[in-house]
């Protein structure tokens, strides 16, 4: 029976790098026997335009009764001055939760050809290959109350809360040991245990969870000194572990080891393996529309989709093989070009990896 896709370009950039991931799974369905459907819906400020709803009704429920999810990315200039309830954003965080995703997985992995892109040294980042393991559907981006309310002497006073349940603490920690177990074995959990509770309990069920895992050795760390430790010497992880707002901002900290953040593909798990895959950054609104952006984060989005999702891993390590042949053949987009490469645009380098896959 053919799988279901739910295909969601939403804002900026997002059209044009779908579009070409589109390329790749049309091209695995007509020679390699890829039995999958897919089917197109608006989510993200475009959503908004066209029914006042960041994430109309179809679209959850297309999501909801597809296989897996393919996001490209939802923001813009244009609807920054909207009400928070009916920004973009709220789309995907609606999209996050309604389908429970709590598993964010992002893989930070230098490709050799680029090791020279990023801003780090070479010997610091060359042979890099980190799983970073984010919970995506509590903490402080959820948690409530929430708000900003106006205090006796008329003084605003923003609030968020940061909250976890053991529960949701324990399936994410699950998620990690399980991913470390496929590596190299070496779970690091990140946490600010010596300042905030809601950690100090975190990091108390992750040595909990540790004893089902003998085999991972597990430690702990900081989040300031994890941030410090990614920069100065990112090559001691294997796997790392953390929060909502922590992982979002180490995992972006993380990708720009890798040269350029138009490279990270990324999983956004529920607990049967239905995933949304999505590269990690935004809109770009800079660049969209300029033929510039970079689709090979999407398109190795499509390569996890396949091992995570679809049971396909032969068609994954085939996308991924066709990335490492574009690279070598020295094509590039803006973002990792440097002088003596061929530099090709959103639409050349989709068509050359479709070129790659089946050669
Ligand atoms: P961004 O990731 O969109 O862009 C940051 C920088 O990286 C820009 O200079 C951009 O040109 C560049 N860049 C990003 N992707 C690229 C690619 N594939 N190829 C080449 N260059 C690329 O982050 P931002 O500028 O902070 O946010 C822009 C909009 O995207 C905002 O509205 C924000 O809310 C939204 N956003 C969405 C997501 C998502 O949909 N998952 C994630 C982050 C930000």
């Amino acid at each position: 029976m053919s799988k279901k896709i739910a295909v969601l370009p939403g804002d900026g950039i997002g059209v044009e790098i779908v579009d070409q991931a589109v390329k790749v799974l049309e091209c695995l369905k007509k020679d390699f026997g890829l039995n999958v459907e897919m089917e197109h819906a608006l989510v993200g400020g475009s959503a908004y335009d066209d029914s006042g709803s960041p994430l109309p009704e179809a679209t959850l429920n297309l999501a909801k009764e597809a296989d897996a999810v393919l996001l490209g990315a939802v923001g813009g200039y244009k609807w920054e001055s909207l009400d928070i309830a009916v920004r973009p954003e709220k789309g995907l965080l609606g999209l996050r939760s309604e389908l429970e995703l709590f598993a964010n997985l992002r893989p930070a992995i230098l490709y050799p050809q680029l090791a020279h892109a990023s801003t780090l040294k070479e010997e610091v980042v060359s042979g890099l290959d980190i799983m970073i393991v984010r919970e995506l559907t509590g903490g402080i981006y959820f948690g409530q109350p929430r708000g900003i309310r106006t205090l006796e002497n008329n003084e605003k006073q923003g609030f968020n809360t940061l909250i976890y349940k053991e529960s949701e603490v324990e399936r994410i920690a699950h998620v990690a040991f399980e991913t470390a177990m496929k590596r190299d074995k070496r779970l690091c959990s990140i946490d600010k245990a010596n300042v905030l509770e809601c950690t100090e309990l975190w990091r108390e069920v992750m040595i909990r969870v540790a004893q089902q895992y003998p085999e991972v050795e597990l430690s702990h760390m900081y989040v300031d000194n994890a941030a410090m430790q990614l920069v100065r010497a990112p090559k001691q992880f294997d796997v790392m572990v953390t929060n909502n707002m922590f992982g979002d901002i180490l995992s972006d900290c993380a990708a720009m080891l890798t040269g350029s953040i138009g490279m990270l593909p990324s999983a956004s798990m529920d607990k049967n393996q239905k995933g949304m895959y999505e590269p990690i950054h935004g809109s770009a609104p800079d660049i969209a529309g300029q033929d510039m952006a970079n689709p090979l984060a999407t398109i190795l989005s499509v390569a996890m989709m396949l091992r995570y999702s679809l049971g396909a891993e032969e068609l994954a390590v085939k996308i991924e093989n066709a990335v490492d042949t574009v690279l070598n053949q020295n094509l590039r987009t803006a973002d990792i070009y440097t002088e003596g490469d061929v530099k090709v645009g959103t639409s050349a380098m989709g068509d050359a990896v479709v070129s790659a896959l089946k050669a």
